[in-house]
């Protein structure tokens, strides 16, 4: 490695959400940064103005921030106002910047106005592909002179910029994934630089700005493989030093197909609304093409920090494996904290209208009671809901246990044993006890037992159990519970 400082950045296009791969992108880079004491930066590239949305570059920015990947250049994530010496960071204000490298490109003879028309370009193509050639540009107007050109131009004629490619030379790559990468001398043509419309493209810009951030390492995704020669052309023109680039492996579905839309959730704000957490994301989509020295598979990001190498980036491609996921979640949740798992939690709880106890203490042993059936933050809704303040409805398939003949005076004797009782809240052996007197002193054992109990408590006869479930239900609850029940079944099946 280089003695410049490490600087590295996330560059994405916003034209939609955050994608799980572009997560791991920028993770990787971050990782890097961190481990490395370097810089990480956001740049927006937001040149191709019909695709780009300013909400889209909100919601990328704003996954990015919830997923605790903070950048120390870029636009600040709440204002949206650039932070850092290199700015702008929105390619779209740099339009100045671009039009001054395309013009002294121009003026050293590296590239020149080109007035071919979109029909006489795709004329060239499909004769190109006919003769079995690789589909090149071979502009008429490559060795114009440049103030020809612009009397051209002048006259209203629209020409787009293009970058002449001079020596037919390989260009070798030393990918800090892949190792040497050889691209062979005929594989781009004299590529557009700037469009007819005065807008740059993607390469340009990204040289560009690689270079002006004094960008040192560029991770990305593999698709950009290709890109990577036509930057490297143009580094060599405006004799910058080139990063060292890596080129991160492809990231498929359980079917081995490109993971996509039809997999389900792609995008970290689908996760996020998923009741996924942050930590968690982070290290999955770690694991996607690195692994830990250790082997270790559950890692806070310190742990990932210190134990982060390009080295250990697998350029073969990785699988996205939902269940793992659902694992190393369930495993980051479990391990929260009480009150930190309650913070993350309650966001749901409210949003479903589910009211429950203050009282932290309650809290943490409802957590400590029901995380152990959690694999995500959103699955406590259906956990927690027994608990609600409010009383429960009776459920439709209750009905038959409401028929039997003894299950009035199993509610009504479960009621009177839960008045009797002491303190607010039983607990586990409390409420075994108080089952098992009912049995001896009415008869009833078995479902006809515990099935109208559990209707008393929690409106079905199906769900959690009710040792786990009774001893997180105070008493007037418990009480209010089987009166509501029991006013229920007087007034007969509806
Ligand atoms: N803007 C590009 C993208 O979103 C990233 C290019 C790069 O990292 O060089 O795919």
């Amino acid at each position: 490695m280089s003695n410049s400082p490490v600087r590295v950045r996330f560059a994405p296009s916003p034209t939609g959400y955050l994608h799980v791969g572009g997560a791991r992108t920028a993770l990787y880079n971050y990782l890097f940064a961190k481990h490395h004491g370097g810089e990480f930066i956001l740049r927006i590239e937001d040149t191709d103005q019909a695709r780009s949305t300013e909400e889209s570059m909100q919601m990328q920015i704003n996954d990015l921030a919830w997923l605790g990947l903070k950048w120390q250049e870029g636009p600040d994530s709440i204002s949206l106002i650039d932070v850092g010496p290199h700015g702008p960071y929105r390619q779209s204000l740099r339009l100045s910047i671009y039009k001054e490298h395309a013009e002294k490109l121009l003026a050293d003879g590296l590239a020149y106005h080109c007035f071919m028309t979109d029909d006489e370009i795709e004329v060239q193509r499909k004769e190109s592909l006919r003769l079995g050639k690789p589909p090149q540009v071979n502009s008429p107007y490559r060795d114009w002179p440049l103030a020809k050109a612009l009397e051209h131009k002048e006259k209203g004629h629209k020409a787009s910029v293009r970058f002449k490619v001079r020596t037919k030379k390989d260009h070798v790559l030393p990918d800090l994934v892949r190792g040497e990468v050889t691209f062979p001398s005929d594989m781009v043509g004299d590529f557009v630089m700037l469009r007819s419309s005065g807008m740059p493209v993607y390469n340009f810009c990204c040289a560009i700005d690689d270079a002006l951030m004094k960008i040192s390492h560029v991770f990305r995704a593999e698709e950009h493989l290709s890109n990577t020669l036509r930057q490297m052309m143009l580094y060599e023109a405006f004799h910058y030093e080139l990063p060292k680039f890596g080129h991160l492996s492809i990231i498929l579905g359980s079917d081995r197909q490109k993971l996509s839309k039809r997999h389900g959730a792609t995008s970290c704000f689908e996760y996020a609304q998923n009741g996924y957490l942050p930590e968690a994301l982070n290290n999955f989509v770690a694991l996607l093409g690195w692994s830990s020295p250790e082997a270790q598979e559950i890692l806070s990001m310190e742990e990932m920090i210190n134990q982060f190498s390009y080295e250990r980036l697998n350029s073969s491609p990785a699988v996205f494996d939902e269940q793992k996921l659902s694992w190393v979640n369930a495993t980051h949740l479990r391990a929260l904290p009480a009150e930190e798992l309650w913070r993350r939690v309650e966001p749901f709880l409210t949003e479903a209208g589910l009211v429950m106890p203050k009282d932290p203490a309650w809290r943490e042993r409802a957590l400590n009671t029901l995380k152990t059936s959690m694999t995500n933050l959103k699955d406590a809704v259906e956990l927690f809901r027994p608990l609600n303040e409010a009383p429960v409805p009776v459920k439709e398939d209750a009905r038959e246990v409401l028929s039997w003949p003894t299950t009035k005076i199993v509610i009504e004797a479960w009621k009177t044993g839960v008045e009797k009782f002491n303190s607010e809240y039983m607990e586990e052996s409390d409420f075994l006890k108080l089952q098992d007197s009912i049995k001896e002193g009415l008869g009833v054992k078995g479902k006809h037992l515990f099935q109208p109990v559990r209707v008393a408590v929690i409106g079905t006869p199906q769900g959690t159990e009710l040792k786990m479930l009774v001893p997180l239900l105070n008493k007037k609850l418990l009480i209010a519970r089987a009166e509501h029940v029991l006013q229920h079944m007087e007034k007969g099946p509806t």
